[in-house]
């Protein structure tokens, strides 16, 4: 009997942990992916925020899988499927595949407002996260060529809009950007003056935590002059405010800033609308594909669906939430699949989520981590989280890249990947107006003096 043929779209957590399970299997792998690395998405704050550099993040998806001999990597956009012949489709070229792993993620999601993305970057890829520094650094690079901060509050007010993880670790990374790296490198405007706001639909912060870590986290981002908003909804966002409205009171609240950043949710990946409308499934309200508790497509045992673009209940009829532990798990799962009919055994059981917990990182040395049978915060909570990320890391040279790098940031507070790439000229308004008003150059001599 010839080999099965198993393509897997996608080589982020999920895909990439199919493929690597398969590893001793008796089957020939194509793994398809539009990028030729995995990406380690839990540390993009990081590279948004000067703390590491791109590469400390991702690792080529062919040097991971160099020594595996049954996987073939192809880099390409998966634009379409044939289900009748058993093929997706690349542009023109077909790849066929008998076991068809769906494991494409998700994107940022504007909850039905996609004019915001040009205003409110989303914090998804690589280049997001460079955006996003771009626009930070930028900001106060515009400051002090305009001169005097006073004048110009916005260009130095950051709101962040989404209080979960990502939400409450950009926030802590850019005050202490600004309110410690930062602090000696500018002469006409002082970057401790930047104001940090965290807006958050619900009560608390992290809302999948319990109450007593979402308040801790709060109380370490005050400390750290976060100004936090609970129950404020984001109304309208423009190049120079951003409109809220209190879900209580329903009073509105202005907020004048140059930088708007998008936490808020994430949406299935585009690919899932092909799939689903080929099958003839509807998508759920996130975008994502309803899968049966074996992964697989109703009707279709060969076609499974993994990580985040996959919408699956636990044993409580609880949906499974969208984190890489859930992607993980289900591609080791759909690989025991496999592999059981390969040796044309049986392996029937349901896939069970064994949840180990979640934790956020608040800044230098502060973190929440909550283990479901163990809550706690502070610094031993920061290693734990430490820990973790570092272990997670694919690469092992990664490792001990982003292990020296944060000691460095550690013990010096520095940031060193703090580069400006892209458009520097982030306020061309601003700067014409710096043109007409003042001279900074001889703001800052005239202060020397
Ligand atoms: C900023 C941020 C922080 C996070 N922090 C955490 C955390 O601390 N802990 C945690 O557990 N989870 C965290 N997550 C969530 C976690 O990263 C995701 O749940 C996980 O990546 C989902 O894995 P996946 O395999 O489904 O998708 P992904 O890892 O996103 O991989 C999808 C892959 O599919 C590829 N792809 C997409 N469409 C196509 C196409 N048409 N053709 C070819 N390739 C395609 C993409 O290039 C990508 O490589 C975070 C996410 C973000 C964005």
């Amino acid at each position: 009997m010839s080999r099965l043929k198993i393509v897997v779209v996608g080589g982020g957590f999920g895909g990439l942990n199919a493929v690597a399970s398969l590893r001793k299997c008796n089957v020939d792998i194509t793994l398809i992916d539009r990028r030729n690395f995995h990406l380690f998405q839990p540390l993009l704050y990081q590279v948004a925020t000067g703390g590491l550099s791109p590469a400390n993040i991702a690792s080529p998806l062919r040097s991971i899988l160099s020594r595996q001999k049954n996987a073939l990597v192809l880099l390409g956009e998966v634009t379409g499927f044939d289900i009748p012949n058993k093929q997706i489709l690349i542009q023109e070229t077909r790849v066929p595949f008998d076991i068809l792993i769906v494991a494409a993620g998700s994107q940022t999601s504007y909850l039905g407002h996609p004019e915001w993305e040009k205003l409110a970057p989303g914090l998804k890829s690589i280049e997001d996260a460079t955006e996003i520094r771009r626009r930070v650094l930028t900001a106060f690079e515009t400051a002090e060529k305009l001169g005097d901060n006073n004048k110009y509050p916005s260009l130095m007010t950051f709101v962040i809009v989404g209080g979960g993880p990502t939400g409450v670790e950009l926030a802590g990374a850019i005050s202490e950007l600004a309110h410690t790296t930062l602090r000696n490198d500018f002469r006409n405007i002082n970057p401790e003056h930047t104001r940090i706001i965290l807006v958050e639909g619900h009560e608390y912060l992290l809302p999948n935590m319990p109450v007593k870590l979402s308040e801790n986290a709060k109380a370490s981002l005050q400390k750290m002059k976060v100004e936090v908003l609970n129950k404020h909804r984001v109304q309208e966002i423009h190049s120079d405010h951003v409109l809220l409205e209190n879900s209580l009171t329903h009073e509105k609240h202005r907020i004048d800033t140059n930088n708007i950043i998008w936490a808020a949710g994430v949406h299935g990946a585009p690919i899932g609308e092909k799939l689903a409308k080929d099958l003839g499934i509807t998508l759920d309200r996130g975008g994502r594909i309803p899968v049966q508790n074996d992964c697989t497509i109703a009707g279709h045992p060969d076609i499974f669906v993994i990580g985040d673009l996959a919408a699956m209940t636990n044993e409580v009829g609880k949906p499974l939430p969208g984190v890489a532990q859930v992607a993980m798990q289900q591609g080791h799962y759909v690989a025991q699949k496999i592999r059981a009919k390969v040796d044309q055994k049986s392996f029937d059981p349901p896939f069970h989520y064994f949840d180990k917990g979640n934790m956020a990182t608040i800044g230098r040395a502060k973190a929440v981590v909550d283990m479901h049978w163990i809550q706690f915060s502070g610094w031993f909570a920061w290693v734990a989280w430490l820990f973790v990320h570092i272990t997670y890391l694919i690469q092992f040279q990664n490792r001990i890249l982003v292990m020296s790098q944060w000691a460095w940031n550690y013990f010096t507070r520095n940031r060193s990947a703090r580069l400006i790439t892209g458009d520097a000229a982030q306020h061309p308004q601003l700067i014409a107006q710096l043109s007409e008003k003042t001279d900074p150059l001889a703001d800052s001599q005239a202060k020397n003096q």
